[in-house]
């Protein structure tokens, strides 16, 4: 039974489980954006696979995909082969890019997991430029390999950190609830690009030279945080003008998430490279780089490794990116976030425990606060990760599934797929007021 498997996982498995102690539950089947618990039980969805279920669970045109893959008796992995199904999905891949970037663009095939994309551009970067500085944000995500790490900004449950040897600087991200610099809104993100330009200028600023930046244009683990275009704009100036590459975290923003296939378009920035995992695959593991050719510097065998690309990823990937387009999920992302968000901004007048209601398509966060507390300069309210925990909790005894994230642990964070219906969006934003209301009478 379901206790017995708690139980003997509870016992065996490591300590760092996260996902399994907030959710004691045991998935037995799912379809769409429900998933049933071995007690029969019924939950709505809203972590997806942390981003990577696009479409959500066990879509049919997804299913078929793999199904027929199967059916062909083709290989299912042959190293760096060339296969029909890695042509395939790269034709799919490269149908989604920005035309300007497409042109030029080149892909090179990670180890599984997007940690694995993220350390393969920073090294290539480290090869193009010959520099070991790199740039990244606070309050950033990108993984748990030690280059990773190394750019990752919330790094306080992660420590202590591996060695990396990368010499990074971290530079302000416009999180316009809680600014850096006491000043909110969008003048913010002004400031943190001004903040951002004098450092790298100070002659004794003691920033060394940098093989690149690396940003998330929504931070996702650091709180569904959007960084406002203007400043993705800014970022890219900045960048050009010092020769410095600009790579593009779209691990979670990616394949129509954010209200556009990729999260960088918004700002019409062309980056140098983009970091691709989660939602490509399906479902399945796939990780990708993809950056302008002058950047191809590798000689063979540079950057390895056993897993990179598997036959069924790609099918249930190419599949996916295909369907995403055809469509046209990311409008849908984008016209569902802005009333989901809206109703969420009603909720936070109502309810003086969210403090910010914030995002891009779908991908969401409602920041609780201490209605209690003082206000700092920015006018934000001290963060109540307690509360959040209650409120997921008060979710999971309604049916829903969702998570927490951001600097303080204070964000709930909703990552439905986008196929999600106006039903089910109804049901995941009644269940959620119900949960916030309870805990914060
Ligand atoms: N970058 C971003 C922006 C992410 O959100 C994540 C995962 N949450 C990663 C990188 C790391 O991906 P993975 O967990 O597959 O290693």
């Amino acid at each position: 039974g379901a206790d017995a498997i708690l139980r003997r996982q509870r016992a065996r498995e490591s300590a760092a489980r996260t996902y399994a102690r907030s959710f004691p539950i045991v998935p037995v089947r799912a379809s769409g954006m429900t998933i049933e618990g071995a007690d029969g039980r019924r939950y709505l969805d809203c972590l997806s696979g942390a981003g990577s279920l696009a479409l959500g669970h066990n879509h049919p045109v997804v299913d078929e995909a793999v199904r027929r893959t199967l059916d062909r008796g083709v290989p299912l992995h042959v190293l760096d082969l060339a296969t029909p199904e890695k042509d395939d999905f790269t034709d799919a891949l490269f149908a989604t890019l920005p035309g300007r970037f497409r042109d030029r663009a080149r892909v090179h095939f990670c180890g599984p997991a997007g940690t694995d994309a993220v350390e393969a551009a920073l090294k290539l970067m480290e090869t193009a430029t010959g520099r070991r500085g790199l740039l990244a944000f606070t309050g950033a995500y990108h993984g748990m390999t030690a280059g990773a790490l190394a750019v990752t900004g919330n790094v306080a449950v992660k420590a202590p950190l591996p060695a990396t040897g990368a010499e990074v600087t971290r530079l302000p991200y416009p999180y316009a609830y809680r600014c850096p610099f006491g000043v909110g809104g969008d003048r913010s993100a002004e400031i943190a690009a001004t903040y951002t330009e004098r450092l790298l200028d100070d002659p004794a600023g003691g920033v060394v030279p940098s093989a690149a930046m690396i940003m998330e244009i929504v931070q996702g683990e650091g709180g569904a945080v959007p960084a406002p275009d203007g400043w993705v704009r800014e970022m890219r100036r900045i960048t050009a003008e010092r020769e410095i590459p600009l790579i593009v975290d779209e691990v979670q923003t990616g394949v129509g998430r954010t209200g556009a296939f990729w999260a960088v378009e918004h700002s019409g920035v062309e980056p140098d490279a983009i970091v691709m995992s989660k939602a490509i695959g399906g479902g399945l593991p796939l990780a990708v780089i993809v950056y302008r050719d002058e950047y191809d510097g590798w000689l063979p065998g540079a950057h390895t490794g056993t897993f990179r690309g598997n036959t069924l990823a790609m099918a249930a990937g190419a599949a996916t990116l295909r369907y995403v387009a055809r469509e046209g999920l990311s409008e849908r992302a984008a016209a569902i976030g802005a009333r989901m968000m809206s109703r969420l901004d009603g909720l936070r007048a109502a309810l003086p425990a969210i403090g910010d209601v914030r995002g891009r398509g779908l991908m969401i966060g409602v920041e609780l606060v201490d209605p209690e507390g003082p206000t700092d300069s920015c006018g934000a309210r001290p963060a109540a990760p307690r509360t959040a925990a209650a409120v997921r909790a008060a979710c999971l005894r309604r049916g829903l599934i969702v998570e927490l994230g951001g600097r303080y642990d204070a964000t709930l964070r909703l990552l439905p797929p986008l196929t999600i219906t106006d039903e089910e969006v109804e049901a995941v934003l009644d269940r959620l007021a119900d949960a916030v209301a309870e805990v914060s009478v």
